[in-house]
């Protein structure tokens, strides 16, 4: 019978090809452009319009992804990246990803491959100790986490969750989600995928930190009016400026008012293996639902998204429903986790090989001594501004995320984030907070060191001169 599939020996040749590629476009990565600069249209134009009849022989797919894709590609890993957040990775997690497309199962159930969920318990588990998080979080408890695809899947559904919940005591209409003017977007997109009508967005401090007092009388208004008050997400480092919500105050009024709590750490979160920046989460133990992303800054590629309940019951009720093909004993006896009932897909890859396979290389040492150094190279840009009359920090930097400006004002900043990006050398991500105009410096890509911040540090002098 004609066979046209790659048998387990081409599959050997072919990988250490790829698997050579890979390493030598890590080896290589400062040598393009970070930014692509092709135009829109630019690829799809040079790929042909139709999928072949035919077999491809291997190296022609090889020849265009270095030809035709290869232009296309944003340099997310090069240590000269500091847009956005970081997407970081690392040879231990890419190796992990390998094992899991390998493995190739699908964990919706524990039955259908009782490893993936046992390891995810045990790393979500794992995790709550190195971050500091509350004990009862782990899966041993009444809570548990879950790996899911990003911050905002998780924000959604824990929106969903609440809602549900006060559906159980009668709020079923007129809900209303509290959020700051600094949290993330996911937050508002939530609020519309679980049907939330009103979003109030309670102002921000001069550090960009949620205004409590604001937050509060809202949520008195609201109940005056007869709203039912729902939801509010503190962020633990948002995402302009890294500022930090007070987790603890947010959450004594919200629950004084049966508001769920959820906390979205999702790029900071990672900094709390360091026990020196576990004060930012001062509350943690009153909120109903955690988020963060190793796949932003601890070292495991996209996706890998941790999702903590202080209680999983009400996720469970909220997600769970058990058709007949789904039916078996181990569901059925009690036993065991279906992580497929903590989220809205039921299919799910096998994501906790990853982050086992990063957990166990660098040891909570090493990713506390990366962590810490990207802090300081970070503290160190923010000197170096400081200390110069061109330029202005406009947001504190706790982290290792440094928004500055240039004095000479919104055209002139915006010009300087333009010349960086055009240079070819770096990416930054212009941005504004109100009306000001900002630069946002990101460090935390796996290989950024001190020569990275010199050469970024001699770019941003000599485009200002
Ligand atoms: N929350 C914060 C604070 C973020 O900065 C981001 C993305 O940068 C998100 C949520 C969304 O993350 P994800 O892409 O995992 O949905």
């Amino acid at each position: 019978m004609t066979k046209y599939h790659m048998d387990p020996e081409e599959y050997r040749l072919r990988g250490h090809e790829i698997v050579d590629w890979v390493a030598d476009y890590l080896a290589n990565v400062t040598e393009y452009p970070v930014n692509s600069t092709v135009e829109p249209g630019a690829i799809r134009d040079a790929l042909p319009a139709a999928a072949p009849e035919q077999p491809e022989p291997f190296e022609d797919v090889v020849d265009d992804l270095n030809r035709i894709i290869m232009p296309g590609i944003t340099h997310w890993q090069s240590p000269n990246w500091f847009s956005y957040f970081p997407a970081n990775s690392s040879g231990p997690a890419l190796l992990g990803e390998m094992v899991a497309a390998g493995l190739g199962v699908q964990g919706m159930l524990w039955s259908t491959s009782p490893a993936a969920t046992e390891l995810e318990m045990v790393v979500v588990d794992w995790m709550v100790e190195l971050l500091g998080l509350p004990p009862s979080w782990k899966t041993t408890g009444p809570g548990g986490g879950v790996i899911q695809m990003s911050a905002s899947d998780s924000a959604h559904v824990a929106m969903v969750t609440a809602r549900e919940q006060a559906k159980q005591r009668g709020a079923v209409d007129k809900m209303v989600v509290y959020a700051s003017d600094q949290t993330h977007s996911s937050v508002e997109k939530g609020a519309r995928v679980a049907g939330f009508e009103t979003v109030r967005i309670i102002p921000t401090d001069d550090t960009y930190a949620m205004d409590v007092a604001a937050f509060a009388a809202q949520v008195a208004a609201d109940q005056a009016d007869g709203l039912v008050p729902l939801f509010v997400a503190a962020s633990v480092g948002t995402t302009a400026t890294t500022a930090v919500d007070p987790v603890r105050t947010i959450a004594e009024v919200a629950k004084a008012a049966d508001i769920w709590v959820h906390v979205d750490a999702a790029y900071a979160g990672t900094a709390m293996i360091c026990p020196e920046f576990r004060h930012h989460q001062d509350g943690i133990d009153l909120v109903d639902s955690y988020t963060l992303n190793p796949h932003k800054w601890m070292f495991t590629n996209f996706d890998c998204n941790l999702y903590y309940v202080a209680d999983r019951q009400p996720l469970i009720d909220a997600m769970s429903i058990l058709p007949p093909y789904l039916r078996n004993e181990a569901t059925l006896s009690g036993k065991v986790i279906d992580y497929r009932d903590w989220h809205v897909p039921l299919g799910r890859r096998f994501r906790s090989l990853k982050l086992w396979f990063v957990l166990r290389h660098y040891g909570a040492e090493g990713i506390r001594h990366h962590i810490r150094e990207h802090i300081l190279l970070a503290q160190d840009l923010a000197s170096r501004l400081e200390a110069d009359e061109r330029f202005e920090l406009v947001a504190p930097h706790p982290f290792s995320l440094v928004v500055f400006r240039h004095v000479g004002g919104n055209e002139e900043t915006t010009k300087l984030a333009a010349d960086l990006n055009g240079s070819g050398k770096v990416s930054v991500s212009p941005t504004t907070l109100g009306d000001m105009a900002a630069i946002r410096i990101s460090i935390g890509q796996t290989n950024t060191d001190a020569e990275h911040i010199d050469g970024l540090w001699t770019l941003i002098d000599n485009l200002s001169r």
